[in-house]
Parts: C-alpha cells; sequence; structure tokens
C-alpha cells in the first residue's frame, strides 16, 4: 500500500474545542464546514458531539450529511439557504440559518413552514462581503420578530481582521455592530478562531471556532492560545527511494534544485495530488525520522524530494512527516504562501486514520 496517510487525533481535537470555550467563555458552534477543514466532518462531528453546543456549515448539503450519520446537536448553515426550495428541509431537520441578505427575509416571510425557525441575523459590519447593511439591520430584526415563522434570533457579524492583531479593523467593526443593533437585547455571535484567540474582549455570547479546533494558529506571529492548541492531523509517508548524487545535479522538474555538494536526497511518496501544496519551496520544513529537514526541488503530482544529506540513518522506509506535530501546517503553508486553511481543505487522496476517540 502506498504510505502516504493522514492521521487525525481526535484527543487533540476535543482539547482545542475545549480551549476554544474556555479562552472565549462563551457558547460555542465547532464550525466544520468543507468537510471539517479536510479532517471529515462525520468523524469531527461525532467526537464532539458529547460537548460541543452545536456545529457550522457552510451549506444544507454539508448538514443533511451529519444528520445522516446521526448527528442530533444544533447545526447553523454559515450562508443560509440558497434557494427558497431549501426552507422545508430546514424546517424538518432543525438547522439554525443564517439570514445575511434581505432576499432571504422576503422568501422566510412567504415561505409555508410548520415549525417556526432559529435565525442568526447577520449584519455586514465592515467586511463588505455579505450581511444586511447596518442601516437596514433594526427594520430586518423587527420583521423577523413579527414572523409567525421564526423562533429564537441570535444576532452575529463577522471580521476581516481579526487575525492582525495591531489592526484596528476589529474594533471599528465591533463599534458599528453595537450602534446598529442598539436596543436589540438579544443573544449574539461575533468571533471565529483570531477573535476567540486574540480579541478576548470583543462580547460574544456564541463563539464559531474553526481553524483553532484543527490546532493551526490563525496568526502570522507567536500567540499564548497559539501555544496551547495541538496539532489534529498529521500528514505523513515514507521514503520511497534514496540517490546520492554529487554537486550539480538537478533533482526534480525544472531543475529546480542543484546539489551544491554531495548530498543524498530521498524521494517521498507525496504529492500535490495529496494536496500538498505545489508552492512550496525548496526549504520548506519536513521531519525525517524525527529529524528536521526540508523538501528540495520542485514537488511533483506524486512524490517529493528531501534532503537526507544530514540526517544519517534515513534512508529507504524513513517516515517523514510532512506537517503535524513537529512541522507545524501554517509554517508549512507560510513558506508555500498560502494559509493553514488551504492546505487543510485541499487534502484529498491519501485515507485519514483516526485516533483518540
Ligand atoms: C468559516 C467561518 C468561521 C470559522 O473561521 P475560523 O477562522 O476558521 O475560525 C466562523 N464564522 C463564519 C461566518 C465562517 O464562515
Amino acid at each position: 500500500m502506498r504510505p502516504a496517510r493522514a492521521l487525525i487525533d481526535l484527543s487533540a481535537l476535543r482539547h482545542n474545542y475545549q480551549l476554544a470555550r474556555e479562552a472565549a467563555g462563551a457558547k460555542a458552534l465547532a464550525v466544520i464546514k468543507a468537510d471539517a477543514y479536510g479532517h471529515g466532518a462525520v468523524r469531527v462531528a461525532q467526537a464532539l458531539e458529547t460537548e460541543a453546543d452545536g456545529f457550522a456549515v457552510a451549506c444544507i448539503e454539508e448538514a443533511l450529511e451529519l444528520r445522516q450519520a446521526g448527528i442530533k446537536a444544533p447545526v447553523l448553515l454559515l450562508e443560509g439557504f440558497f434557494e427558497a426550495d431549501e426552507l422545508p428541509l430546514i424546517v424538518e431537520h432543525d438547522f439554525w440559518c443564517v439570514v445575511h441578505s434581505l432576499w432571504q427575509l422576503d422568501a422566510i416571510e412567504q415561505a409555508s413552514v410548520s415549525k417556526p425557525l432559529n435565525i442568526w441575523l447577520k449584519m455586514d459590519s465592515g467586511m463588505h462581503r455579505v450581511g444586511i447593511h447596518p442601516t437596514d439591520f433594526q427594520s430586518a430584526y423587527q420583521r423577523l420578530q413579527a414572523s409567525a415563522k421564526v423562533a429564537n434570533v441570535v444576532l452575529m457579524s463577522h471580521f476581516a481582521r481579526a487575525d492582525e492583531l495591531d489592526s484596528s479593523r476589529t474594533e471599528e467593526q465591533l463599534a458599528i455592530f453595537q450602534s446598529a443593533r442598539e436596543g436589540l437585547g438579544t443573544q449574539i455571535s461575533l468571533r471565529n478562531s483570531p477573535g476567540v484567540m486574540g480579541w478576548p474582549n470583543v462580547p460574544s455570547d456564541w463563539v464559531r471556532p474553526g481553524i483553532m479546533l484543527y490546532g493551526a494558529t490563525p496568526f502570522d506571529q507567536p500567540q499564548s492560545v497559539a501555544d496551547r492548541l495541538q496539532a489534529v492531523m498529521t500528514l505523513e509517508s515514507k521514503v520511497i527511494c534514496v540517490r546520492e548524487l554529487p554537486a550539480g545535479e538537478p533533482v526534480g522538474y525544472g531543475g529546480a534544485f542543484v546539489t551544491d555538494r554531495n548530498m543524498r536526497i530521498g524521494v517521498v511518496a507525496m504529492g500535490y495530488a495529496d494536496g500538498y501544496p505545489r508552492q512550496a519551496p525548496t526549504g520548506t520544513p519536513v521531519m525525517v525520522d524525527g529529524r528536521p529537514s526540508r523538501l528540495l526541488g520542485r514537488v511533483s503530482m506524486d512524490m517529493l524530494c528531501v534532503d537526507l544529506t544530514d540526517v544519517p540513518g534515513a534512508g529507504l522506509g524513513s517516515r517523514v512527516e510532512l506537517w503535524g506535530k513537529n512541522v507545524l501546517a501554517s509554517d508549512v503553508a507560510a513558506s508555500a504562501g498560502t494559509i493553514p486553511y488551504q492546505i487543510f481543505c485541499n487534502l484529498k487522496r491519501v485515507p485519514r486514520l483516526y485516533s483518540g476517540d
């Protein structure tokens, strides 16, 4: 069997969820959209179900997958419905539903629903992606309150720059949110992972941690909560071939790396078809048999090369950690010019093996 695989540590996941709730001092919806950021939504939901206050996903397809697997906890649809004909299923399965646009509000008023809906009314407090404009927010809220089709309402918004700890934008967004919702004494939800970790003074009844559950930091600098996260996914494989090369020899496609001395090169069964970022350059950290090393040359579809020159004893069959408990996914992502969110979501082809149930 090809040795590439992703080990998923569910006890680390539970640790990170508890840390999120403790850091926030609030109820926490575990964000498990996009197949739990590549970790497997059903397994992640099952591992968290006894402790989680609920889950959040991007769309009804993802929510239905959870219900079909027997998950009974609350599930929030972060973008609500895309078409009004989803409403009967939303009611049937008791999904909580974001309303981010006035057309969704119209659709709810016009729908015939057998049970009132739980709505999370989203404001655009300055990210300018989705959300009700602040000047329309009070009237949207009143329309929900007046509708017999609506049960509970939570007020929410989303921060654009909470990962930038020295930016004033998060506080500006908070001020806009607070002034537009003045007098509406209902529950609120503002913080994603960087909000939970870096903005303890932002009020929230509910938080929405995603990336931190998987043990990766959203910050590009050290941070106290980030230090206590535990990596959930370990992407690993093995050395399947060893090359001894003199100085001056090109390695891999395009000869993007040329040996600068006598070198030992390990070829690893892992490539961009597994989700390892092709953009990762020479020098991107890896671990071989528990020792730090580096990527060499261009990542291919099914293979990549690592430096074994200074890892004596390493060779055919050596275990290689691409990211995990020792090589931080956030460091690999930064080296490849992207973010840990994307490298997790890109995971494919490799089997996921679960432990810590
Ligand atoms: C994805 C998402 C989150 C989770 O964000 P993280 O940065 O991964 O914690 C929270 N809220 C909303 C609205 C989202 O779309």
